[in-house]
């Protein structure tokens, strides 16, 4: 654990970390007891007071991102590596993770040099003005399928913003997140500004944001564990970021170019093995064009290299564990009894290669109603399960019925008509002839329950701000009466 620029462990209480390529032990790791919470918000408290953190100013702040960006780059092969052991993504994906985390602490040392405050209108004799302070102690809690990214979205704006932070890496990667700890402190952040306590969320979890001294949290996790966190904020009455689970709507019209439409599905469900939060996982295709569409897809679902995370070639790893496999399976095995065709895969694949891993196929399911349990709950493995639509409006009906609002995609020729469903569609971001392109610079959250808030953008450092307004006479003589 990282506690106060310390290295700390604690024989007694470990995690084993698994590869979910071959299921053998990659290392322990220590977890945090309750103990470790207390002396790690402590530090965290202490470094937000001290003076070399809170004195320390915006360019200059700007610099030590900077130089965790150059770190991170400079250290690209050991956090790529770290990650693909620990959750099983193909090299390619590990090393194009690293570099937009870097990118991340670059942007964010820009916004946190050039973000001023505003002089607001006055309505008399003074000055007014609305400027923007840290909450102090952040708890950042993160997910295990890209923890390189989603940890860096969270650590550089909360950095960027002022203040100190506890950082709690899912137990299943807390690799690259113990690495990029030793990073930031290579790259002069003081010691206690960033925390990194591995852990489950049950004890470690739970009690950091329990603790009275962290001010703020914000976590990216599916949507059931959102809802418990949100509880304690709102007992505790302090903020909270929910960056939460989906099950996105991939729309294909009979007018789109079906090709390029076909590789913006296989890339929106497959890569990551499907394990994003934004994965296009619900499939609507006008009636029309349905069977090429199936066909095509089918082909490319059976032809995609699923492989070990380091073979040349690989497009596919294993799921990240072996429980998150059976929920997968499980969830199939709903989709087949409730009257689905698995045009695809539906399997673990078969050979030796693959026997002491976590893989499974490229699935393909069709046949299912927008009711049923595959379609509806979130699966977050390779399985795209596709349905037929009618008209725009039954479409948009279709698209909209579900508990989540994270992403949507839709391809088609007529522009009126890609404004009319991206406006209509019930989404925090919609993709329009393309799909899961991301920038730093987009907001980037879901509506409904997938989740509160906003991060990325300038936007994101004020997420962890709140704003204090001051009124500055200009004028003595005229207090009000
Ligand atoms: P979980 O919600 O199970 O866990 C997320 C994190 O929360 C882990 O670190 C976990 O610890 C911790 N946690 C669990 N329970 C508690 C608790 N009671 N108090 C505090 N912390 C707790 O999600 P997964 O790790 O399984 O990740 C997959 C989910 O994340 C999917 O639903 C996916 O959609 C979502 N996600 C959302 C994204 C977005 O931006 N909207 C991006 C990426 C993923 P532990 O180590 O014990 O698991």
């Amino acid at each position: 654990m990282l506690i106060g620029g310390d290295w700390v462990s604690c024989e007694q209480n470990a995690l084993e970390s698994v590869n979910p390529a071959d299921g053998s032990i990659n290392y322990r790791v220590s977890a945090a007891g309750s103990e470790h919470v207390d002396a790690a918000v402590a530090a965290a408290r202490s470094a937000v007071a001290g003076k070399a953190w809170r004195q320390m100013l915006p360019h200059v702040r700007a610099q030590v991102l900077s130089r965790i960006s150059d770190g991170l780059k400079a250290n690209a092969d050991e956090l790529a590596r770290l990650q693909m052991i620990e959750n099983g993504k193909v090299w390619s994906e590990c090393k194009a993770q690293v570099a937009s985390a870097a990118a991340t602490y670059r942007y964010y040392a820009a916004v946190c040099e050039t973000l001023g405050a505003e002089v607001t209108p006055s309505r008399g004799d003074y000055l007014s003005m609305s400027t923007y302070e840290p909450y102090g102690v952040v708890a950042a809690i993160t997910p295990w399928n890209s923890p390189l990214t989603m940890e860096a979205q969270k650590v550089a704006p909360a950095l960027a913003a002022g203040n100190a932070i506890v950082l709690k890496p899912s137990e299943v990667t807390p690799g690259a997140a113990l690495a990029v700890g030793r990073i930031a402190l290579e790259a002069g952040l003081p010691p206690g500004v960033l925390n990194v306590l591995p852990g489950t969320g049950a004890d470690t979890g739970s009690a950091l944001i329990s603790h009275p001294d962290v001010r703020m949290v914000s976590f990216t996790g599916g949507t059931a564990t959102g809802r418990s966190i949100a509880a304690v904020a709102a007992q505790r009455l302090i903020p909270v970021a929910l960056e939460l689970g989906g099950k996105s709507p991939h729309i294909i019209f009979d007018d789109a170019n079906l090709a390029a439409a076909v590789d913006g599905v296989v890339d929106g469900i497959f890569e990551g093995s499907g394990q994003s939060c934004v994965a296009g996982s619900r499939l609507f295709v006008q009636r029309s064009v349905l069977e090429p569409v199936l066909d095509a897809l089918v082909a490319r679902a059976n032809g995609l290299r699923v492989d070990l995370p380091d073979a040349a070639g690989a497009q596919m790893g294993p799921v990240a564990g072996f429980r998150h496999r059976a929920r997968i399976e499980s969830l199939v095995d709903a989709a087949r009894r409730e009257g689905g065709q698995i045009l695809a895969g539906g399997a673990r694949p078969e050979g030796e290669r693959y026997a002491a891993g976590a893989f499974y196929r490229p699935t393909v399911i069709a046949g299912l109603s927008n009711a049923a349990t595959a379609v509806r709950e979130e699966i977050f493995g390779p399985v795209l399960c596709v349905l037929p639509f009618d008209d725009e409006d039954d479409l948009i009906a279709q698209a909209n019925d579900t508990a989540f609002g994270l992403a949507a995609g839709v391809w088609t020729a007529n522009y009126q008509r890609a404004w009319r469903v991206a406006r209509a569609l019930e989404a925090g971001v919609v993709w329009i002839n393309t799909y899961k392109q991301l920038s730093i610079a987009t907001p980037f959250g879901g509506f409904k329950e997938s989740g509160i808030g906003r991060e990325k953008g300038v936007s994101g450092v004020r997420l962890y701000q709140q704003s204090k307004g001051i009124y500055w006479s200009m004028n003595p003589a005229n207090m009000p009466a």
